[in-house]
């Protein structure tokens, strides 16, 4: 049998050409179900690892390597990529001390394409709205989905359009989505406006919609997990630890994960830590009462990829949690900043939404929750230049109610030899302290 769509909360099942996003009778949201049962016995380590090194195209990218597992059955012709993904897997032995643990790795999805996870879901999505025949695609976004979804549609010659708040974005996300020729629509909204927005717009005008509420995305993000465990010789680590904005990346971790268990290419679940910013808090909050009655959150924090109050994937991230008997917790923008500077510090570097998994993995470990012998794998989302703005203001002790703990101030000299001659004597005067 094919793939289908399933509601994930009565079942109901659809073909997968159909253009919908939630269910016809409850509402739900759907999973992109694949039938693995005939191939399981081919879809071994092995046989995935064999791929490694692969040149050819759909098989050089970090999503297509397990193609069996993301859209079985389709034809190469059809998918849109970018090689994406093959994104590295740091092992960071002196972060891993800043943060109380013994082993740390960071797998760093900013070197993805256009700089963030997001080329994960836009290479399946684009592929899925070049299958159904769609000449339009939309998403909102703060951002990186734009960036992303633009240069997809771009190559696949599809027009898309960007849903933008007028407010608070990174300058290098936007510079992208009109770069890569992205119809890109200022809208006097925040995110969670501006995505419902979006659903109605597609809906009269039959656009396709490339948010994470497409299971498609979520199809191209669980790679991570795939290839993170490849990366580590499929030796299960004891915590993944990753940001929670709309929650498209904790829910995608979820199944993939699941469906490695299910398949033998791992023998545990790994838990997962989702973590958020403390002004943009809603599942944590949930988490934190039981899961009783969800509150929707104005969302604000320095951290604008994950300025969200009203996660679409909700339902999705709690399944997820169950399944890897998962936490949530919270950082504040200092924390984040912090972090930010940390991981920046170390050569490796990323935009601050990223560093809520530095952050959130530190305060586990004071916590008690993660243990000081667990191995961790968190997961840098996007690439340090999305947000010039956020790491020079934070450096240049300009940003408000943040103090930054680990400032790089810019030193300023005259055409002068001595005077620069006088400055650099002092090896401590200036650059970070390495951790
Ligand atoms: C999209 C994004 C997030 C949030 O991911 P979700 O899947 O929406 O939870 C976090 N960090 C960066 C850099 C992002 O682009
Ligand atoms: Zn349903």
């Amino acid at each position: 049998m094919p793939s289908i769509l399933q509601c994930i909360d009565c079942g109901k099942q659809y073909p997968i050409d159909r253009v919908i996003y939630d269910c016809e009778s409850c509402g739900g949201l759907l999973d992109v179900r694949h039938d693995f049962h005939e191939s399981a016995a081919e879809l071994t380590q092995e046989f995935f690892d064999n791929r490694l090194g692969a040149l050819e195209v759909p098989y050089n990218s970090g999503v297509w390597r397990f193609k069996e597992l993301i859209y079985p059955g389709i034809d190469d012709e059809r998918i849109v990529s970018r090689a994406e993904g093959n994104t590295n897997l740091y092992h960071l032995p002196r972060l891993a001390s800043y943060i109380g643990v013994d082993t740390l790795y960071l797998k760093h999805e900013g070197e993805n394409p256009t700089g963030s996870f997001k080329d994960r879901g836009m290479t399946t999505g684009v592929t899925q709205a070049r299958i159904l025949g769609m000449d339009r695609v939309a998403c909102a976004s703060t951002g990186n989905t734009s960036a992303s979804m633009a240069s997809y549609a771009a190559r696949a010659s599809i027009q898309g359009i960007v849903f933008l708040q007028n407010q608070q974005i990174a300058l290098g996300k936007l510079a992208q989505g009109i770069a890569y020729g992205a119809t890109c629509l200022q809208i006097n909204a925040d995110f969670d406006r501006n995505m419902a927005l979006v659903r109605e717009v597609a809906e009269r005008l039959r656009i396709y919609i490339l948010n994470s509420v497409n299971p498609f995305r979520l199809e191209g993000q669980k790679s991570i997990m795939f290839e993170a465990l490849q990366q580590l010789r499929w030796q299960v680590p004891d915590w993944i630890v990753v940001p929670g904005g709309n929650l498209g990346n904790s829910s995608a971790f979820g199944k993939g994960l699941m469906e490695m268990l299910d398949l033998g290419l791992i023998d545990r679940m790994p838990r997962l830590a989702i973590i958020q910013a403390e002004g943009a808090n809603p599942l944590y909050r949930h988490f934190a009462s039981g899961f009783k009655d969800f509150q929707a959150v104005e969302a604000r924090t320095i951290a604008t990829a994950i300025k969200i109050g009203n996660p679409v994937n909700l339902q999705k991230a709690i399944r997820t949690l169950e399944w890897t008997s998962g936490v949530v917790e919270q950082v504040s923008d200092q924390q984040i900043m912090d972090a930010k500077a940390i991981v920046d510090g170390v050569g490796i570097g990323c935009e601050p939404a990223s560093a809520c998994s530095v952050a959130g993995a530190k305060k586990l470990v004071e916590k008690g929750v993660i243990s000081p012998g667990d191995t961790v794998v968190g997961i840098l989302t996007g690439h340090v230049l999305k947000d010039p703005e956020a790491t020079m203001g934070y450096h240049a002790n300009n940003l408000a109610s943040i103090d930054p703990a680990f400032q790089n101030a810019t030193l300023q000299a005259e055409d002068d030899l001595r005077q620069i001659v006088e400055l650099l004597k002092d090896r401590t005067v200036t650059g970070l302290p390495h951790i």
